[in-house]
């Protein structure tokens, strides 16, 4: 079988719920991935910042073999001796009291719901059922009913009707537009803290210090979503250590488990998550021990191995890079850490024909818009390779 057949199987069999580039990948390590005819590509998508450890990173994988030859599933009905390490080790590293663990982001995103909805009505005060929570335009939070509710984008949104009720959105960045949406019934405020998905939407400093400071004078729950932007990605273990501040709910996801396996989890540092009594919520294979070895090793990879130092000092020499290359079509370069963006003059367009071009160069990364680049390479990366990178972008950008 060849390229051609590969995706003309998923052409036929497959619904057509994405438009990915055509290449068939089979094998991946570290930065790089392969395709089936043996070519080599660097990753500059990292699964939407998955596989910020790398591909098949070893150790992980390891781990993965060793708890799936023990036991993989125990369902929540009973104990499983990974289980109470993954709490503390994930609590201990992100400074949370409590975790809730799930598989993937979007569920993570809907436990908060629930969690702070619940939170609302026992430790506020709120009337059953008017319960209310604040996001932001352009938001993305997964691709649930729920979540595409209240989503800003068309795409996301249009026909799949009705939506649940209970989210009010306002702009993202404007701390005014936060103090001024509350009312007696807000129960929190959901944001991320870059706009990964929007296109690496970098919100203007100080606002979630500012953020902070409204949702505790209110007492609402300050949520953020971090499955994009934590776990080093920004070059801190979470982006809201740029501005020194702890919300009280934190998702994480992604690269919780280094893309070997979906985890997810909502860390908590306030009362809200101690509010769930049995039965209230759960998942199945929501904190099985194979997705607890695998997130452990996970995670610890990440500061055993400082993936989060290197995202941050590879994140501004590969930012330094982007900035260098001229083109007058590009109005923006932009990034924190290893999450970056290249955005071109809207009327330019043609993210895509970029990214095919670079596809062919060797380097894989996604458009975002029809004129935004994301690049996001595994926390791996090394200098050398950030040249090897920038060597191959800069001819393509300017052209
Ligand atoms: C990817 C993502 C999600 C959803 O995660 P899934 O695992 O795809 O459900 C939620 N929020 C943000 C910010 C994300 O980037």
């Amino acid at each position: 079988m060849d390229q051609r057949d590969y995706i003309n199987l998923e052409q036929q069999y497959g619904a057509h719920n994405y438009k990915p580039l055509d290449v068939v990948l089979t094998r991946g390590e570290g930065v790089w991935v392969w395709d089936v005819d043996g070519k080599r590509y660097m990753d500059c998508l990292s699964a939407y910042s998955a596989v910020n450890q790398g591909h098949c990173h070893p150790k992980i994988l390891a781990a993965m073999i060793e708890q799936a030859q023990k036991l993989t599933l125990t369902s929540r009905a009973f104990r499983n001796d990974q289980l109470g390490l993954f709490y503390r080790e994930l609590c201990e590293l992100t400074n949370s009291h409590k975790v809730l663990p799930m598989n993937s982001g979007a569920e993570a995103v809907e436990t908060v719901i629930k969690a702070v909805r619940k939170w609302g009505y026992r430790a506020k005060g709120i009337a059953e059922g008017r319960a209310e929570i604040i996001v932001c335009e352009n938001n993305f939070h997964g691709r649930t009913i729920t979540i595409v509710g209240f989503s800003t984008d068309p795409t996301s949104r249009e026909g799949f009707g009705p939506f649940t009720p209970g989210f009010k959105i306002i702009p993202f960045g404007d701390a005014e537009a936060l103090e001024n949406a509350i009312g007696p019934n807000t129960v929190g405020f959901l944001v991320e803290p870059i706009q990964g998905e929007a296109g690496v939407v970098i919100p203007p400093a100080g606002y979630l210090k500012k953020v902070r400071e409204i949702c505790t004078r209110h007492n609402i729950v300050l949520i953020l979503d971090e499955i994009q932007t934590g776990l080093g990605r920004t070059g801190k273990l979470l982006a809201e250590e740029h501005e020194g501040i702890e919300a009280d709910l934190t998702l994480v996801g992604k690269a919780l488990s280094g893309g070997f396996y979906p985890v997810s989890a909502v860390l908590s540092n306030s009362e809200v998550l101690g509010l769930l009594r049995p039965g209230e919520h759960g998942s199945t294979f929501g904190g099985n021990p194979l997705a607890c070895a695998i997130a452990r090793t996970a995670i610890r990879v990440l500061t055993e191995e400082n993936l989060i130092e290197n995202a941050s000092r590879m994140g501004s020499y590969f930012l330094e890079g982007l900035k260098n290359i001229k083109n007058p079509k590009i109005k923006e370069v932009r990034g924190k850490g290893l999450l970056l963006a290249v955005e071109f003059y809207p009327e330019a367009g043609g993210a895509r024909s970029y990214c095919e071009r670079l596809m062919q160069n060797g380097l894989l990364c996604k458009e975002t818009h029809d004129n935004i680049i994301r690049f996001a390479p595994p926390l791996v990366i090394d200098e050398h390779q950030v040249d090897w990178a920038l060597e191959r972008i800069e001819p393509v950008l300017c052209s």
